[in-house]
């Protein structure tokens, strides 16, 4: 039997190893659904390739476009938000949440709603409204396989459940392109160089938060929400080579540790075939010729949006909606040359110190904290600017 796959965020790089995978086992897999916020041109060639019976695009132009491109096209083509969370409405064996940003959490809670798995790459679903989430797809029956890779390491080493008798999980982070840069120098930093990141080739948003080390800071409250472990519980490990992905503590001093090629399609292989395993494309580890696998502190001094993203998970709350909120503005305005690489932790920073956010207790709730930090993000860039 075919699995059917929905992929939400399929003209990113998520989704082209998703689609990479989906080549490989033609048996195995089946295209349901696609979705893209802009590409029209690259979702018109993966209609034409895979078939779906349903597409999401971000406006009604891009339907249009669609619609002009591929008149035989006999399914839907739906538009906009209203379109991404009819199409979650659809009953698949896998959907793979792979649309980058705040943008993932509606569709992601619908798919949820669902049954099945949820492959979840979106980490910011998680980061903002983890417990409606995880309570969400466990009433529901869903289950919440993690695409991002060191939580994928964990959940292979431990499944969902931590136990009591683990003392530390370790998230490692390969400390991204300016690992080893002094403060001055990055405050100099381009778009260019922040998203050049050494190990892995990756969209723009988290590229740059891997450069700030963001990236590893939302992970840890991924993480939180994933495993229901304590923040005291959790740490980051400066590891360059990006081999060894997570680590596992028990309390009996041993360790265990996930590794393999900084490849995305091992962690997606082990979610869309859960829980059997596939064959990858991605070449047999080879140890001796790495030679060595070297790790580190993580400095936040260097690296301040770590240590915001750890105060935020201890404050729970509201702290990582406007965190994530924040942060999501500060990358945009990095991106388009209109905040310097050293002012993203600044801004982010001063709407935390602004913030005045309850512990939400629904969506409604939340959409109000992500609302009012963008806000104050906004404020916070015309100012400086
Ligand atoms: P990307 O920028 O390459 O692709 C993003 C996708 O989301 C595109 O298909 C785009 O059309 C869609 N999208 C963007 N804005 C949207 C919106 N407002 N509404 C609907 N769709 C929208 O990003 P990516 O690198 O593929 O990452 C996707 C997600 O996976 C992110 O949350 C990221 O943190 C997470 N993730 C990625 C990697 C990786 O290696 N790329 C690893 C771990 C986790
Ligand atoms: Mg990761």
């Amino acid at each position: 039997m075919q699995r059917r796959i929905s992929l939400f965020g399929a003209t990113g790089t998520i989704g082209d190893n998703t689609l990479d995978l989906v080549d490989r086992h033609p048996d195995r897999f089946r295209i349901d659904v696609l979705t893209a916020q802009q590409n029209c041109d690259k979702l018109i060639a993966l209609m034409q390739k895979h078939k779906p019976q349903v597409v999401v695009i971000g406006d009604d132009a891009g339907r249009q476009k669609i619609a002009a491109a591929m008149p035989d096209f006999s399914g839907d083509i739906l538009v906009g938000e209203a379109g991404l969370l009819e199409a979650a409405q659809l009953s698949v064996d896998v959907a793979v949440m792979a649309i980058v940003g705040f943008a993932g959490l509606a569709p992601a809670l619908t798919c949820a709603e669902q049954g099945g798995i949820l492959a979840l790459a979106n980490k910011e679903a998680l980061v903002a409204a983890g417990p409606l989430l995880m309570q969400r797809a466990h009433r529901h029956g869903t289950t919440i396989l993690p695409v991002d890779s060191e939580h994928n390491a964990i959940y292979q080493l431990l499944g969902a459940q931590a136990g009591h008798d683990i003392d530390k999980m370790v998230l490692t982070a390969s400390g991204g392109p300016f690992r080893d840069w002094s403060i001055g120098d990055m405050a100099k930093a381009t778009p260019a160089q922040a998203v050049a990141h050494p190990n892995w080739t990756m969209g723009a948003k988290i590229s740059v938060d891997s450069a700030t080390l963001m990236n590893k800071g939302l992970e840890l409250i991924e993480a939180r929400h994933l495993f229901n472990i304590a923040p005291a519980k959790l740490d980051v490990l400066v590891h360059k080579q990006s081999i060894v992905h997570g680590l596992v503590y028990f309390n009996d001093g041993s360790v265990l540790a996930q590794k393999g090629s900084p490849d995305m399609r091992i962690p997606l292989a082990y979610c869309m075939a859960y829980p059997e395993r596939i064959a990858t494309g991605v070449s047999p580890l080879d140890l001796a010729a790495i030679g060595r696998l070297d790790f580190e502190a993580a400095d936040r001094t260097r690296f301040p949006c770590l240590a915001l993203a750890e105060a935020a998970m201890q404050s729970g709350g509201g702290a990582p909606i406007a965190l994530n909120a924040a942060n999501e503005v500060a990358v945009a305005a990095f991106l388009d040359g209109r905040l310097g690489f050293g002012a993203i932790s600044a801004l982010v920073a001063a709407v935390m110190d602004g913030l005045d956010a309850t512990a939400p207790d629904d969506l409604a709730a939340i959409l109000d904290i992500d609302r009012a930090a963008r806000r104050s993000a906004q404020s916070y860039l015309e100012k400086a600017g």
